[in-house]
């Protein structure tokens, strides 16, 4: 079968149509959000409502799946998965350079309607947009590398030949989180179906829309129906159910969610990558430039009001420019711009909800309460919107204290010093977490040394997350309790393979010749693997 010719269904009445009035009852036009939950596979009759972080007010009413639906999504999504393993590479890759032109194109609506659902600030979620078209375009142009069949060394040089074929799991489930509503839907989905597979996909409740919004716009580039379906409800009943069909899970998400996931994986014998929490480390060493360390760690620890799995929640300070450091830390946090995310020159937006400003809100006060010191915010900001917290720093944090090793997931950051580099290595490397790490300093080649040292899935030098995060090529996933598995690069598109290897055995068996004995054959053998060792073959 060939690649569906694109056909654009405009939605009518969306976050930037003119007419759209923001104080009216519902945040978005209700023609705008039926036309996306349309998309769900559900004949519940059940909903649940959506609201804003942005200002409270209602987004949509969101139709649920029942396990039935969940079975539906599972049996369109096969036949649908049966046809596209057929088509070829080249096929696929242009459906997806079309949908990294179309992303690029809705900007600014995928910007709006991210920024209603999550109240997150506008620049964040702009990077999604930027991500998402990142990865179609790597995928893309990479599918030949990562998905042809290769010719490996067989047993006997000449004799032996092999093929590994890359065979697509089948239906892929992927479950996906609200703090990047766009990029966490799409991105794990875009290496599966470059490599055959289908998806079902259950994003979290409270960021439906965005993700329907990006499954739309996968048929629009040419991605056939029913290939990519939708099932929305509470995790532990829809997602469960979605563990119970699928070929192969890709989880995002909380540890502890994430535990629960590979218990039923495991339950099936199927496989997933789990990417999970972290309580993520910078460090900035003594020869770090002041000034861009500081512009490091603002980005590194507020970006999405710290509601990023690789944002940093604690910043390690050489004792030698700890109090130059933290001065300047401090003076631009103080500086930082709050507020809706509709336009750019927000800093920072909202929490997402009212669970987040609780869990902030416990994780300040109790560290206050044990004796900690606020150095700038510490207070959430109602005069903003409902679950607006202010970019907090905190110093004097011990081990008693919650946030010392529980991951806040909010705009929260404990400061400490450290004397030697041996030391900040210890520091970094405590806790059971191990998903990204920052280092500062003008010595590259002492810090990407001191990286070898720190267990955590990426680390990067001079910058907050994003020399790892954008480079599509870098494999990107958490060591210890943040994950298993790894998206992007040749790893994220493997994942939903099965190698499957191919021995064509041409001229010579793998019995003694007529006339050979056994013996005589086994001491040929071992001649021959002698001589291969020493010809250094592998
Ligand atoms: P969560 O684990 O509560 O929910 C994540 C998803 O899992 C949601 O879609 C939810 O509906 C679903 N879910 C919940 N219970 C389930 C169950 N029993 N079975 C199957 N699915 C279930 O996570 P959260 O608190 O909403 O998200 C924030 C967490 O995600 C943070 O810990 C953050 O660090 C992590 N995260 C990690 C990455 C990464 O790449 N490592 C990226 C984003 C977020």
């Amino acid at each position: 079968m060939s690649a569906q010719t694109p056909q654009p269904e405009p939605l009518v009445g969306g976050p930037n149509d003119p007419e759209h009035d923001p104080s009216a009852s519902y945040a978005l036009e209700p023609d705008y959000a039926a036309a996306l939950t349309r998309r769900i596979v559900s004949s519940s009759g059940e909903s649940a409502l959506s609201i804003s972080p942005v200002n409270g007010q209602p987004l949509a009413h969101v139709p649920q799946s029942s396990e039935d639906d969940v079975i539906e999504a599972f049996d369109r999504a096969r036949k649908a998965q049966a046809a596209w393993a057929r088509t070829s590479l080249d096929q696929r890759a242009e459906v997806l350079l079309r949908l990294h032109d179309i992303v690029l194109d809705r900007e600014q609506e995928i910007c709006d309607l991210a920024v209603w659902e999550s109240g997150k600030a506008r620049k964040d979620a702009y990077l999604e947009v930027y991500h998402v078209a990142l990865t179609a375009r790597y995928y893309a142009r990479t599918i030949h590398q990562h998905l042809d069949t290769q010719r490996r060394p067989g047993v006997v040089p000449g004799a032996t030949r092999i093929d590994v074929n890359r065979v697509p799991k089948g239906v892929v489930g992927i479950i996906s989180p609200w703090n990047y509503p766009f990029t966490m839907a799409l991105c794990d989905g875009l290496p599966a179906l470059a490599a055959g597979n289908a998806v079902v996909t259950k994003p979290d409740s409270r960021t439906m829309l965005t993700a329907l919004l990006g499954a739309q716009l996968l048929e629009e580039a040419g991605f056939p129906k029913d290939l990519w379906t939708v099932v929305a409800g509470p995790g532990s009943r829809v997602g469960t159910s979605l563990i119970n069909k699928a070929d192969y899970v890709c989880f995002t998400g909380s540890t502890t969610t994430g535990k629960k996931v590979a218990a039923g994986c495991a339950e099936r014998l199927i496989g997933c990558s789990l990417e999970l929490g972290g309580k993520n480390p910078i460090l900035i060493l003594r020869d770090a430039a002041i000034e861009k360390a500081a512009e490091g760690a603002v980005r590194a620890t507020y970006s999405n009001a710290g509601q990023l799995c690789v944002s940093t929640e604690r910043l390690l300070v050489a004792d030698q420019v700890y109090d130059k450091f933290v001065q300047r830390f401090v003076a631009r946090t103080k500086a930082m711009v709050l507020g809706p995310g509709h336009e750019w020159t927000t800093d920072m937006g909202s929490l997402i909800s009212q669970d987040q400003l609780d869990t902030v809100t416990a994780h300040v006060e109790d560290a206050v309460a044990k004796g900690a010191k606020v150095l700038t915010g510490g207070r959430a900001r109602p005069d903003l919107g409902p679950y607006f917290y202010e970019p907090t720093i905190l110093e004097g944090v011990t081990p008693d204290m919650t946030c010392f090793g529980n991951e806040t997931f909010g705009p929260v950051i404990s400061i400490y010093r450290f004397h030697d580099e041996n030391e900040a290595i210890a520091k970094a490397n405590e806790g059971t977490y191990g998903l990204n790490a920052a280092i500062f300093s003008q010595d590259g080649r002492r810090a990407r040394a001191i990286a070898r040292e720190i267990k955590c899935g990426t680390v990067n030098i001079n910058e907050a997350y994003g020399a790892t995060f954008a480079s599509i090529d870098a494999p990107m996933g958490g060591m210890r309790e943040s994950g298993m598995g790894r998206r992007q690069g040749a790893e994220g598109i493997h994942r939903y393979t099965e190698a499957q290897s191919v021995g064509t055995q041409r001229v010579w068996g793998f019995r003694p010749p007529k006339g050979v004995s056994n013996e005589i054959f086994a001491k040929t053998l071992t001649v021959s693997a002698r001589v291969m060792k020493k010809l250094g073959r592998a």
